[in-house]
């Protein structure tokens, strides 16, 4: 299979080719799936999660040349750093940043600001110290459709993903000054443990429940295309933005709609 990966592309057409790459929450969902596409791409991959097993099951099914684990616990800084450090010690600098790693957290609001807005902050400020002296790179964070519409989510979590996009804003100003770009990838409602946690619905009932684009499903692989574009040469001018990947999920007011809703 991870061999399997390499042989899908033609060199030419993997866009993180030389790329560096960590991803935190890369274990699961989401971040899983960018990894996997990071690598087929061509970049080395650093998955940075709190779920060993997991995250190291991930890393033997891709290359292990290419591939890596290091357990990080994003609210703490010492491991964020240390995880930046891993990155750099193994493949020789950094390209790519996605801060991903999330929970939703029904009772505890200070933790889930803890993992959501300020492990993305500390992965921020260790990924742009070594960036800096590059005078490059691409940080990204998992924010949310929660990032720019309410009553979707619980409220720490919807503050935490609305705060993504302030720290995003602020950070992209700054580090924009050295040649790094900084945005959001704001997904709408993808079947992975988080997202069952949060709706208690079956797969097909939890994509299907409130979409607006009808006809197909959301997955975690059409996230990892828009991260792949967010740490690619494509996006090479593209800073400050949330990428919204919803079907049009938050520019509709389901309540108030002159077209008739499935
Ligand atoms: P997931 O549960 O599959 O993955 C989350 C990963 O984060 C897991 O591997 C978990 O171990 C890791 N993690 C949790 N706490 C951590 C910590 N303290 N330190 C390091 N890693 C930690 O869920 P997912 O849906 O893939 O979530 C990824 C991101 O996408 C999250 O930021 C989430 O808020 C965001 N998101 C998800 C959806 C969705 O519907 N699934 C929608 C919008 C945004």
């Amino acid at each position: 299979m991870a061999t399997g990966n390499f042989s899908l592309l033609a060199a030419a057409a993997r866009r993180l080719e030389g790329k560096v790459a960590l991803i935190t929450g890369g274990a699961s969902g989401i971040g899983e799936s960018t990894a996997r596409l990071f690598s087929k791409h061509g970049a080395k991959v650093v998955i940075a999660d709190v779920q060993d097993d997991l995250a190291e099951s991930v890393c033997r099914d891709l290359s292990p040349s290419s591939t890596s684990f290091v357990h990080c616990d994003v609210t703490k800084e010492e491991d964020v750093k240390n995880a930046v450090q891993t990155a750099t010690n193994k493949y020789g600098k950094l390209d790519i940043m996605m801060n991903n790693a999330g929970i939703v957290g029904m009772v505890d609001f200070e933790q889930v600001i803890r993992v959501n807005l300020v492990g993305a902050f500390l992965g921020i400020k260790h990924a742009a110290r070594v960036m800096i002296p590059a005078g490059k790179g691409s940080i990204f964070n998992t924010a949310s459709v929660c990032s720019t519409i309410g009553g979707v989510a619980p409220h720490a979590y919807t503050s935490s993903k609305h705060g993504l996009v302030g720290l995003v804003r602020n950070t992209a100003v700054e580090l924009g000054q050295h040649g790094i770009r900084v945005n959001c990838v704001s997904p709408y409602i993808v079947a992975t443990p988080l997202a069952r946690e949060l709706f208690k619905l079956d797969d097909d009932k939890l994509h299907g429940a409130y979409s607006n684009l009808k006809g197909g499903v959301l997955k975690a692989e059409d996230i990892a295309e828009a991260a792949l574009y967010l740490g690619s040469d494509e996006s090479k001018y593209v800073s400050g933005h949330n990428l919204l990947v919803d079907g049009g999920f938050t520019i509709l007011n389901a309540g108030f709609c002159m077209f008739e809703q499935a």
